[in-house]
Parts: C-alpha cells; sequence; structure tokens
C-alpha cells in the first residue's frame, strides 16, 4: 500500500488518506511516496493501445497500490480524466502538448479534479461534511473551483480579492453555485490569505467546522499530473526518448513528470523552462538556491520567488546538485524574448501559443542549438484565450475563444462582499 513520509523526517509514515486530508506535514515538509513502482514492460508496450483515462488508471492503480479500491480508484480517475490531452506537431522535432482542454482551460484541471475526488473518498466515512478554505489572487481558485463543483461530502469556500482579479476569473469563481461560495474580501491577495491562515489556528471555527486547504503542494495534485507525460510519450514515441519541456514557477507540473521517469517512462531529459523568475535556473548553474521575491511578467502563473516543490526534487536526488543537473537543463526568458516567441510560433506555424507556452518553445529551441536530432514535447499549459490581453493584437483577434469560456461571460456573479477583519469571516464560518 501507499505510503508517505515528510521530506523532514522519513522516519513517520503516512497513508495517502492523511496525507491528502492534511495536504502539509505538521514539520512544513512535503509529503512525498516512499517507493515509485517501476511499470513493466508490458504496460509500455500496451500503451498505444490504451484511452488516456485508462493508462492514467494503470498509473494510479500501481503508485496507489492498494490505498483506494479498484472500483474507487476507477471511479475516481474515468471522473478526473475526462477530457483529452492532444499532441499537436510543429515541426519533426517540436511538438505542442496541449493541458488546456479542461473546464478552466489549464493544466491545474488534472491536479484539481483528481484532488477533489480523492478527498471526497478519503472523506467517505466522516458523518460531517469537509469545508475547504482558499484564498486566491486568480486561477487557483478557479481550477479548485470547479475541480470541487458538485462533489459529494465538500463545501468550498473561495475569498478573492475585490477588483483584483480579472473579470473572467471573477465569473469562474463567482457563477457555479452548489457547495461552491465566493467571498469577495473588500481587500489584497495578502488580507485573504491572512483571513484563511488565521482560520485554521482558530479554536472555535475548528470546533465548529471541519476545515481543510486544497493547497497546491497536496501530493494529490501531482499524482494525475503524472498521466499527461505517459499519454503524450505515446502519442510522440518512436524508439526515441523525448525531451519534455515544461513552463515552471512552483515546479509541481515538472515534479509530476519526474514521478513518470521513476515509474520507469523512459525521458532523455527534462527542461525547466522560467520566465524573469529564474531561481532554478540559478540554481542549476552555481549549485545555490536563493529565494527571492517573485516579479510580475506576462506569463504570471510562473511568477513565483520560492518554487514549494524544490524540496520534492532535492529529495528525489538526495540534494545533490550534479543529479539534479544531468535530470534536468534550465533556461530562463525575459517578456520581450517571450513575446517574439508568441509571434514566431505565430508566422511558422500559424500556431497560438499562450506566453507560458512560449517560454517552454524558446527553452527548447536553446536546447536544440546542441541537440538537433532531440525530440521535444512543450508542455502547453493554458489556453490562449485566458491571454488575451497580453498577446500581440493581430494574434489575439485570431484566438477562438472556448465556448465554456464565452458562456461565462453571460452567467450571473454572485458573491458575498466582506471586510478584512476576521471577526467578520468568523460569524460568517461560525453561521454555516
Ligand atoms: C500554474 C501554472 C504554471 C506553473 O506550474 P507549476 O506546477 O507551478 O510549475 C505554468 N503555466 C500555467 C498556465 C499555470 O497555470
Amino acid at each position: 500500500m501507499m505510503k508517505l513520509y515528510s521530506t523532514k523526517n522519513r522516519h513517520q509514515e503516512f497513508t495517502l488518506g492523511e496525507a491528502v486530508l492534511k495536504g502539509l506535514p505538521d514539520d512544513n515538509g512535503l509529503f512525498m511516496p516512499y517507493h515509485f513502482p517501476k511499470l513493466p514492460t508490458k504496460f509500455f508496450q500496451e500503451l498505444p493501445k490504451m484511452s488516456f483515462p485508462e493508462l492514467s488508471f494503470a498509473v494510479a492503480y500501481a503508485l496507489i497500490d492498494g490505498a483506494i479500491p479498484y472500483s474507487e480508484l476507477e471511479k475516481i480517475v474515468y471522473g478526473a480524466i475526462d477530457f483529452e490531452a492532444p499532441v499537436v506537431p510543429l515541426n519533426n522535432e517540436t511538438h505542442i502538448l496541449e493541458l488546456f482542454h479542461g473546464p478552466t482551460l489549464a493544466f491545474k484541471d488534472f491536479g484539481a479534479r483528481f484532488m477533489a475526488r480523492t478527498m471526497s473518498f478519503f472523506n467517505r466515512n466522516e458523518d460531517s461534511e469537509l469545508t475547504i478554505l482558499v484564498a486566491t489572487s486568480g486561477d487557483t481558485g478557479g481550477a479548485v473551483a470547479a475541480g470541487f463543483y458538485d462533489i459529494p461530502g465538500i463545501n468550498v469556500i473561495i475569498l478573492y480579492p475585490k477588483g483584483k482579479v480579472s473579470h473572467l476569473q471573477e465569473k469562474q469563481l463567482t457563477t457555479l453555485g452548489k457547495n461552491i461560495t465566493a467571498l469577495e474580501v473588500n481587500g489584497t491577495f495578502d488580507d485573504c490569505q491572512a483571513l484563511v491562515k488565521k482560520a485554521f489556528l482558530d479554536e472555535d471555527i475548528n470546533n465548529h467546522l471541519r476545515i481543510s486547504s486544497a493547497n497546491s503542494i497536496n501530493i494529490a495534485r501531482l499524482i494525475p499530473q503524472s498521466f499527461y507525460y505517459f499519454e503524450a510519450w505515446k502519442q510522440v514515441y518512436d524508439g526515441q526518448p523525448p525531451v519534455f519541456v515544461t513552463p515552471s514557477g512552483n515546479f509541481g507540473n515538472i515534479t509530476a513528470g519526474l514521478f513518470a521517469q521513476k515509474m520507469g517512462l523512459p525521458v532523455k531529459k527534462f527542461i525547466a523552462a522560467n520566465n524573469a523568475n529564474d531561481i532554478f535556473y540559478q540554481y542549476l548553474k552555481t549549485g545555490n538556491y536563493h529565494p527571492k521575491p517573485s516579479v510580475q511578467t506576462i506569463s504570471n502563473a510562473m511568477d513565483v520567488g520560492a518554487p514549494s516543490n524544490f524540496a520534492r526534487i532535492m529529495d528525489l536526488y538526495g540534494s545533490t546538485w550534479n543529479i539534479v543537473k544531468q535530470q534536468i537543463e534550465g533556461y530562463t526568458f525575459d517578456d520581450t524574448a517571450t513575446l517574439k516567441g508568441i509571434q514566431e510560433v505565430f508566422d511558422k506555424y500559424q500556431y497560438i501559443i499562450d506566453p507560458h507556452g512560449a517560454v517552454g518553445y524558446l527553452a527548447f529551441k536553446e536546447y536544440q542549438k546542441k541537440n538537433p536530432q532531440d525530440k521535444g514535447i512543450i508542455l502547453e499549459t493554458a489556453h490562449p484565450a485566458k491571454f488575451l490581453d497580453v498577446l500581440p493584437s493581430p494574434i489575439a483577434d485570431k484566438v477562438i475563444i472556448p465556448e465554456r469560456l464565452a458562456i461565462l461571460a453571460e452567467k450571473d456573479k454572485v458573491s458575498i462582499p466582506i471586510s478584512i477583519h476576521f471577526d467578520e469571516f468568523k460569524g460568517y464560518l461560525m453561521k454555516r
């Protein structure tokens, strides 16, 4: 059965249920599995015939190893992985893995949908509902809200800063209804986060409600992100292990790829593509890890100054710089380069790439200067329709807005306004 430890203490075992419901161990490390099963040769032989949900189930079943019963795991995987992850070739070497076909048009849908169903499963024998508190500056809240929508036994309360999220992001948070409630806080994202943090420490609230977080470092978000590395590999494999290029911020997405490799997926190299927030790039170059305040860029989901999954990568490779450098190469590009990348992909291939994917494209091009024969799979982490305001306008005008985004604009916003005073937030929670 899958057992986990904290990156700060290998000696205490946790079950998957404990890790998923806690999110973070009390010592502030990160949960890691003790063991990555090697998938058998037979699995890779059969892979080309397997559908995305089928191979996802096979990977999950091997990794989770009985921590969730067969038929329940089947329901979770088939429920969560119900949209495609197609690979689109730009040329013989360069491939784009589109991860934006989910409800909120970004790869975070995979993690959020799987985590929601897994939490619901582990909460099944409790007689009270679980209340998830999330503070969001925009995107994560939308994926979490959509992921938990209509999931039994779980309520979600989202706190977002009034007037500080984009119009569409606000609609994603405030139009679902049912078990999703949006609190519109008259303050900043930091105020929202402070309210949530205080609620977790408040005795009255904890006695009244069972509260939990949908933290982005929950292990249940990483597990499903490993599935699409197999899915992409299946679509392009021709005997030559590919290079995966992952536009990275908190490094959860690339860590999931490293998990896939540990389970036997043949990968030539991982490439971590950074924007101007280049802490990991600097680490690869110098061996020194120096978190610093993030700077704002047009690939804003990667504006991270202290990547939260760094500890997992260190743990995977025994904190040995030389080994990390063999597995992962890093590149960094600023906004000017990113915009040129978007233009180039459009001019050369008539493909519209979003700013995050463009950073990945540029990284692969740089890598190709030394390795022209290698096959690259660039993870396109979001749909360009989410970034119309930063795309060059002739390109933005050509983006086809997916229907699920267009529909949102027509829906009515429902939110509860609150101030930044903790007593008001507490009063609201105590009345639930
Ligand atoms: C979250 C996000 C990223 C960064 O992913 P990490 O797992 O944090 O490295 C990249 N692109 C998009 C569009 C995202 O939403």
